[in-house]
């Protein structure tokens, strides 16, 4: 894959990069082993400075850096400029916790006497260079809620990001030295994915982290455990929304429309199998094909557009093979489906009745505006057809009964149940799956201690 800036809007190319050479990826590597000696010994207090600073420059930056994301990957620009308030929003959390997150655990209070010791604790130290393998959804975010943990928990980081967001990925290499982080603290390797496996090998870099499809995430982690490095893995979603009879359908449905389309339905975490009760299937399904239809599809840079083009020509076929095998076996469209001629990656808001076992759909992860629905009689089947899925990355369930709610928490294979509501991260919750979905988590204090040494320190 070239790495280049395409804009998924008219399919033009407007600039194109060179990989960097065998020399400049042995000088950034020797960069970040150097600066992590040193900057593994900053406090929290200063870590926590930079970056603040960081996040007051990103917000300041947001108009230009959220046109660049809307440039390279066809996001609304009112959701580019969303992403970019995020990211600030979650440097400033692990600014203002992690040095509570990472504190010294029981200081006193173990007993471990019967070991012939007076006392013992945890401390959490940083690993050292940690590569970060990142997609191009959530150009910023995905790489923030890597780098703000890492950061401050004093590793360092070296971002191989998607090939189609190079200048999204520049920008952030130059958001944190303007920040005041000493060099290598983050750099961006402009590279092919071929180079990945290179630089995981190299003794110097010492775990990775890895957002993106199966087939990624199966490459990185296999060189990983060859070298025994710890690897963090968060791949695609099939995530259900289920609709119980108990619950509010006007707001579910409205719900099940952002939480199928926004960023033109390429989420990991988007609700993409709707699951509803026989008893409300017919209002449910009115409802969100009637606000499917009402989304307004097109020109990502205008300040009204809910939905943009999809990020890539082949993301779009992807997308529309999958549409077409269901109907060939036998699927309903209640909207979209068609392919729209002229430019652009476009595809629009679909919903899919009558979707069975042996369509693709039902295993595959549909990265776009596409949606399925799925009648069923009662909790057993609903729970049955939520975990019918290889993924198991998050899950929405909509009901006003506790005991559905138990039942959910309890038998749901996801990393995530989200009552009443769409899945959305948020830098205090843990984020990540089980399953096909990976494992490890990101964010909270599950997500900065994913790369810390966890030393025992025991006194005598
Ligand atoms: P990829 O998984 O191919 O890309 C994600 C990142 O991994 C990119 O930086 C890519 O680099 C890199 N990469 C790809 N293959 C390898 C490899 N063998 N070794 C090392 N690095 C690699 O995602 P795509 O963009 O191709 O999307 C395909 C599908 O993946 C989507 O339809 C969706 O189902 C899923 N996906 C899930 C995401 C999520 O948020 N969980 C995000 C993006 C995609 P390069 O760009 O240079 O190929």
């Amino acid at each position: 894959m070239p790495i280049a800036t395409v804009n998924p809007a008219n399919g033009e190319t407007l600039k194109t990069y060179d990989a960097l050479g065998e020399e400049e990826i042995e000088r950034r590597l020797a960069t970040a082993d150097a600066t992590f000696r040193t900057y593994r010994t900053t406090s929290f207090e200063e870590r926590a400075r930079l970056l603040h600073r960081a996040a007051d420059l990103l917000e300041e930056d947001r108009d230009d850096v959220g046109r660049t994301i809307t440039t390279e990957m066809g996001k609304p620009i009112t959701q580019a400029r969303a992403e970019a308030d995020k990211c600030a929003k979650a440097m400033r959390w692990y600014a203002d916790h992690a040095a509570e997150l990472l504190a010294d655990e029981d200081p006193t209070g173990h007993d471990v006497e019967d070991s012939g010791g007076s006392r013992a604790y945890v401390r959490y130290r940083p690993l050292g260079p940690v590569l970060a393998v990142m997609p191009w959804n959530f150009p910023l975010w995905q790489v923030v809620r890597f780098a703000a943990p890492a950061l401050m928990a004093g590793n360092v980081g070296l971002l191989k990001h998607a090939s189609n967001v190079p200048q999204t990925a520049l920008y952030l290499e130059d958001l944190f030295l303007r920040a005041g982080f000493p060099e290598g603290c983050f750099q961006t390797l402009l590279i092919g994915s071929a180079a990945v496996e290179g630089i995981l090998r190299d003794p110097r870099v010492k775990a990775a982290t890895l957002t993106g499809s199966a087939p990624a995430g199966r490459s990185v982690a296999s060189v990983a455990s060859d070298e025994i490095k710890k690897t963090v893995l968060e791949l695609g979603g099939s995530d259900p929304f289920v609709v119980m009879p108990s619950a509010d359908i006007g707001r579910a449905a409205e719900v099940a429309v952002t939480a199928r389309t926004q960023n033109a339905g390429q989420s990991c975490i988007a609700a993409k199998r709707f699951i509803v009760h026989q008893d409300v299937y017919d209002a449910f399904t009115e409802r969100f094909v009637a606000g499917m239809k009402a989304l307004r599809v097109g020109d990502p840079t205008d300040e009204e557009t809910q939905v943009g083009p999809l990020c890539g020509e082949r993301n779009r076929d992807d997308l529309a093979e999958l549409v077409d095998d269901a109907v060939e076996h036998g699927a309903t469209v209640l909207c979209g489906g068609e392919r729209p001629d002229g430019p652009g990656w476009y595809y629009p808001p679909t919903v899919l009745a009558d979707v069975t076992p042996e369509m693709r759909i039902h295993q595959e992860e549909s990265f776009g505006p596409v949606a399925t629905l799925h009648r069923v009689a009662d909790l057993d089947e609903a729970i049955e057809a939520a975990n019918d899925t290889p993924f198991g990355l998050s899950s929405n369930v909509w009901t006003r009964e506790e005991a559905e709610v138990e039942r959910f928490v309890r038998d749901l294979e996801a990393g995530g149940v989200y009552v009443n509501g769409m899945t959305a991260s948020h830098p205090a919750l843990p984020f990540g799956g089980v399953k096909r979905s990976g494992y490890g988590r990101e964010l909270s204090g599950h997500g900065i201690r994913e790369f810390c040494n966890i030393t025992t320190v025991w006194h005598g």
